[in-house]
């Protein structure tokens, strides 16, 4: 995995990439440091703990290692002044700002210029690599639900249930949730982000969970409702609707379609029944990062294309009674989508 030659190709000049996730994509090596490209070289600047580390997994790529005589500005500079550079994109996003400053006084008659978004736009479509990537994952998150579905009975907390979950997507080869897993019973199911507290699990309740395994470092995302024992017609109703709003919206996803429209299905189809109760975007884009392009929001104005990789996620909040959201992440292809979650949306009874 070296893909520094396909940036070239998008953007001229000299780059810096601090973010860890950028650096993999571009060269694979997952330790800590920076990735400094210009017209002549790769170079990866880290420290004595990944330098062999740095050989395995990114070959192709120069090794320079910090000492305390010679920083990471010191080698930026030495590289810079080879290259006849005056100009050096950074990622502004993600430096803080005292290393923006600590970089600027560093590198004393080189101006640092805002990072053009060319690799947000590469990691936007996924390369068949990536999506075997983010497949595995999604097949490791639904086995583990399943299991996790055998286990689960009133009386279990929402941290014990979190805590099966996560440990059956390990056994299964997730290399860490792909973010904080959400669990939330009953009247913490109003809560979107709700984290998994000490409350028991009741007869009665709907329960959601939002969670995704990781592989090769790329995310999945899913979430499903699932009733424990008999649910009353109140919160039967709030499921189906979440669950038509879900598929309406899924339906739509192909080449060409613009993303607020996938928004705008769920949001009028729910705010009919439910004014106000889905105040979130219907999704997102899932990759190396849970969150990234294109948004699935009132505002997306992303064309749909091959390889985009997106979540469809309705759902509807209500204060005091509980909450249903439903998700699968699903991979658009030439002529629709791909869908490798295999967990049935209909409502699942445990
Ligand atoms: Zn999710
Ligand atoms: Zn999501």
């Amino acid at each position: 995995m070296f893909r520094v030659d396909s940036l070239r190709k998008l953007q001229s000049g000299c780059m810096l990439f601090v973010d860890g996730k950028n650096v993999y994509y571009l060269t694979g090596f997952t330790g800590e440091g920076c990735l400094l490209v210009t017209p002549a070289s790769a170079v990866i600047i880290t420290d004595f703990r990944y330098v062999e580390q740095c050989e395995r997994q990114a070959p192709e790529c120069v090794l320079e290692q910090t000492t305390r005589e010679k920083g990471r500005s010191a080698i930026i500079k030495k590289y810079l002044d080879d290259a006849g550079a005056k100009e050096l994109y950074v990622e502004t996003g993600i430096l803080t700002v005292d290393a923006f400053r600590a970089l600027s006084k560093d590198l004393e008659g080189i101006t640092l210029n805002d990072m053009p978004p060319v690799l947000r736009d590469m990691r936007m479509v996924k390369s068949d690599e990536e999506i075997k990537a983010i497949c595995k994952a999604a097949i490791i998150s639904c086995d583990a639900f399943e299991a996790l579905l055998k286990q689960i009975k009133p009386g279990m907390t929402e941290k014990y249930a979190c805590a099966i979950l996560e440990h059956e997507m390990r056994l299964r080869g997730s290399e860490g949730p792909a973010f904080d897993t959400i669990v939330a019973s009953g009247v913490n199911g109003s809560l979107p982000h709700a984290v998994p507290s000490d409350k028991k699990i009741e007869s009665g309740e709907l329960v959601t969970f939002d969670f995704g395994a990781s592989s090769m470092g790329y995310c999945s995302d899913m979430t499903r409702t699932v009733a424990v024992g008999r649910i009353s017609y109140e919160l039967n109703k709030i499921y189906d609707a979440v669950y038509t709003a879900h598929m309406m919206a899924l339906e739509q996803v192909r080449p060409g379609v613009i993303t607020k429209d996938l928004d705008t299905i769920a949001r009028e189809y729910l705010e009919k029944r439910y004014p106000g109760a889905f105040g979130h975007s219907l999704g997102h884009g899932v990759g190396l990062n849970i969150h990234e392009s294109p948004a699935v929001s009132t505002r997306g104005d992303t064309v749909l294309q091959k390889g985009h990789v997106i979540t469809i996620e309705p759902g509807v909040y209500l204060k005091g009674l509980g909450g249903c959201r439903i998700e699968d992440t699903v991979i658009v292809t030439d002529t629709g989508f791909i869908d490798p979650y295999t967990v049935s949306k209909q409502l699942i009874v445990v």
